[in-house]
């Protein structure tokens, strides 16, 4: 079981760890976070918390470093408006990927694809390419409007 984003608080978190573990005995081999927004990864401490061992977390190193700085004040933001609900400190990625790169779990080949500057200050997208599957982030949205406050997209 590998899980794309960590969810954006830890009770929607608990939720989708239910979900899952209603689904499949299989265990949480990892998590991919796609970018630095707040809604994918402030919910990571409760997946961190059921995986039996080290929990690999892949993000690319822009990724990493956005979170762990909180640059942009996002991160305290969340946890200022969530309290207990928001991963405090939040668990930070320990795998780092880019473009190009290839991920075996099992059978399942992850290729990673890697866009600077768009919705995000990276997009970070796992590839299945034996499925024709594009893990998008927030780089390809539906009925909805991209965050726009850094001001990347008219780059
Ligand atoms: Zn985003």
């Amino acid at each position: 079981m590998v899980v794309i984003e960590a969810q954006w608080v830890l009770p929607e978190a608990q939720n989708a760890i239910e979900a899952i573990r209603a689904s499949t005995d299989s265990p949480l081999a990892a998590i991919f976070i796609t970018h630095p927004h707040s809604d994918h990864f402030g919910g990571i401490n409760a997946f961190v918390e059921t995986a039996e061992n080290n929990l690999p977390i892949y993000a690319c190193y822009l990724t990493l470093t956005s979170i762990r700085n909180d640059s942009e004040g996002f991160i305290s933001q969340r946890q200022e408006a969530f309290g207990d609900d928001f991963s405090n400190p939040v668990t930070l990625p320990n795998q780092i990927v880019e473009y190009g790169d290839e991920i075996e779990f099992g059978e399942v080949n992850f290729r990673i694809l890697e866009f600077p500057h768009n919705e995000s200050l990276t997009m970070t997208m796992p590839y299945l390419p034996e499925q024709g599957v594009l893990f998008s982030g927030d780089l390809v949205g539906n009925q909805r409007t991209p965050v726009l406050r850094e001001g990347l997209t008219a780059l």
